[in-house]
Order: C-alpha cells, then sequence, then structure tokens
C-alpha cells in the first residue's frame, strides 16, 4: 500500500512476514522485472506488525519512481535487514539523544521514537519547504526543529547546520545524523567544535 505525503514522498507499506529488524536498519528493496536493489531505512517500529519505508522519488532515479507505481498485493523482494545505524537506547550511559535528518533522513528516528516513545530527544529536519515535514505528528511537537530553506513554514528558514551553529549542544548527548553526505560532513564539524566526543557520533549517509 502506498500513502503519498508530497507529490514525490510516499510512504510504502510491506507484510512484515516475520522480518525481525532493529530500529535504524535498512533493507534492500527490488523491484520485480529491474536487475537493480536500493537500500531503505525501515521507517515503521520494531513492534509495528507491519513495514513500512519512506521514499523520495528522485528524478531519472531507476528504482524510487517505479516504487511509487507499486500496487496493492504487487510482490517486491525485500532483502535484509542490514546496517550498524542500530539504536537500542539501554546501550548508552547518557539518555540525551539529538536526532538530525535532511529529507528522508528523518525515516530512521521515525522507527526510534515508534520502537521508544518515552526517548528524550531533540529532532532537528532539514527540508526545502514545510510541507516536507513528514508525519510530524508522530513525533512531538516541543521535541522537533522544522528547518526550511526554501520558505518559512518551519520553525527555523535555514539549512540545519546554520540552526545547530546557533545552539549550544551538551558534550554527552548521543548525537545521530542521517541524510546527504554534505550536511552529515558539515554537521561532523560543528558538533566536534562544539566539543561533543567522536565517539558520540553516528551517521547514515544516503548519497
Ligand atoms: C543506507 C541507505 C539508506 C537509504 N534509505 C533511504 C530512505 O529511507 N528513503 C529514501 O528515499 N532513500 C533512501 N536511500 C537512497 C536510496 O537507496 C536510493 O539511492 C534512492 O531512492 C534513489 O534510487 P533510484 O534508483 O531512484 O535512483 P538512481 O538511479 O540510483 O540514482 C539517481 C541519482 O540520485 C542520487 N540520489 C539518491 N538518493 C537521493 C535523494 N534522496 N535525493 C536526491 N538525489 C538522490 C544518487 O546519488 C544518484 O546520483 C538510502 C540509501 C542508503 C545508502
Amino acid at each position: 500500500m502506498i500513502r503519498h505525503l508530497t507529490e514525490s514522498t510516499f510512504v510504502v507499506r510491506l507484510g512484515r512476514n516475520n522480518l525481525q529488524f532493529q530500529t535504524g536498519q535498512f533493507i534492500l528493496l527490488n523491484y520485480v522485472g529491474l536487475a537493480d536493489q536500493r537500500e531503505y531505512s525501515v521507517y515503521s517500529g520494531e513492534n509495528d506488525d507491519y513495514l513500512e519505508v519512506l521514499v523520495r522519488e528522485v528524478e531519472g532515479g531507476k528504482v524510487s519512481g517505479k516504487l511509487k507505481q507499486l500496487k496493492v498485493g504487487q510482490e517486491i523482494g525485500v532483502d535484509g535487514p542490514f546496517g550498524f545505524f542500530r539504536f537500542d537506547p539501554q546501550k548508552f550511559s547518557s539518555q540525551k539523544f539529538l536526532f538530525i535528518a535532511t529529507g528522508t533522513g528523518v525515516s530512521p528516528f521515525h522507527s526510534f521514537v515508534r520502537t521508544y516513545p518515552e526517548l528524550d530527544y531533540q529532532l532537528i529536519h532539514g527540508v526545502r519547504f514545510g510541507n516536507e515535514a513528514y508525519d510530524l505528528a508522530d513525533f512531538e511537537k516541543e521535541k522537533v526543529k522544522l528547518c526550511t530553506s526554501g520558505d518559512e513554514k518551519g520553525d527555523f528558514m535555514g539549512r540545519v547546520s546554520d540552526y545547530l551553529f546557533g545552539q549550544k549542544i551538551d558534550a554527552g548527548t548521543n548525537c545521530f545524523l542521517c541524510g546527504n553526505s554534505e550536511m552529515i560532513f558539515e554537521v561532523f564539524d560543528i558538533l566536534t567544535g562544539k566539543g561533543v566526543p567522536v565517539s558520540n557520533i553516528y551517521s547514515e549517509v544516503y548519497f
């Protein structure tokens, strides 16, 4: 089943078929008939009885546009789970979490929060336009800062790195970054510049 969130971004819901994953991991999707497969972070929670991914259709892309056309009941190849961006809050001595995402990079954080609803977190989500705050209602409003670079419909106008630059970050915070590589490099430098040790920074690069 496809749930459209914007013109280009949608949630694909698949049968879980007993697939076990740890929140933060990704699966490989293979559109039947295409040789290529692509990675997608799991968007749903560990305890949901379905499996969801959040996908943005990339212009000229081979797989993402095909996924948008999936019909109910249509088969799709699923492989995995894979990846080390796994999240288990009990493994951290500090229970303070900072999640920083661009675009669909918010997907693993959606899964974190669905799996652990009691988390003490702050989410900084960077998008171009305010309507790209995907399923914002699934996060606690006061814990989210939406940064919009193309309109003024967020909480802050500018990129996540611009926002972060002006913030005080407790050095003990566990920081998770997900999205495009440019953001991740910039944010990594800002966080380490603010005294966050490298060992407290975890990242997942989409492209
Ligand atoms: C670990 C991991 C997890 C990922 N999780 C997600 C996810 O949850 N949701 C999601 O939408 N994508 C995710 N991606 C990206 C996804 O795997 C595909 O790269 C994306 O869907 C494009 O595939 P395509 O076949 O349509 O385009 P392709 O034919 O592979 O390539 C088109 C071009 O677009 C670039 N590109 C890839 N992704 C984007 C993007 N989001 N915006 C702009 N340009 C892009 C590629 O670098 C490439 O140059 C993830 C990637 C990785 C490595």
